[in-house]
C-alpha cells in the first residue's frame, strides 16, 4: 500500500477513534431523541427536511456504534499500530492483502473478508 494511502487510513482512524470517545453520549442522546419523536406527536423542534430522509440510517449507525463502541475503539488502536509496524492493510489470519474498498468502508478491520466470514460462521 502506498504511503500516502496509509496515511489517509491514518486520518480516518483518528477521526473515527476522536468521535467515539469524545461524542458517543452526544450521539446517543441525538439517536434517541430522534426515535423518540417519530412515534408520537411532535412537541419538540421541526425537523429539517434534509435530515428525514437519513434519519433511520443514522440512527442504525450510531446505536450499532455504540454497541461495539469497546471493541471498535481496541481494533482502530490496533490497526494504528499496524500502520506503525508497516503490516497495515494486511490480514492478520492469513496474511492477505485486504482490499482497499474493505479498509473504506471499515478502515480499523483486521482482517480480509474472507477471514472475517470464516469468523462469523465459526
Ligand atoms: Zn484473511
Amino acid at each position: 500500500m502506498k504511503k500516502s494511502d496509509v496515511l489517509a487510513f491514518k486520518d480516518k482512524l483518528h477521526a473515527l477513534r476522536a468521535r467515539l470517545r469524545g461524542d458517543v453520549t452526544a450521539m446517543a442522546q441525538v439517536a434517541l431523541r430522534k426515535s423518540g419523536m417519530e412515534g408520537s406527536d411532535s412537541n419538540g423542534m421541526p425537523i429539517h427536511m434534509a435530515e428525514l430522509g437519513s434519519d433511520n440510517f443514522e440512527q442504525e449507525f450510531t446505536l450499532s456504534l455504540m454497541e461495539t463502541e469497546e471493541d471498535t475503539l481496541e481494533l482502530i488502536d490496533a490497526a494504528l499500530e499496524r500502520m506503525e509496524g508497516g503490516t497495515f492493510g494486511r490480514c492478520i489470519q492469513c496474511d492477505g492483502v485486504i482490499p482497499k474498498a474493505r479498509l473504506n468502508a471499515i478502515p480499523y478491520t483486521p482482517v480480509c473478508i474472507k477471514c472475517a466470514e470464516a469468523r462469523e460462521s465459526a
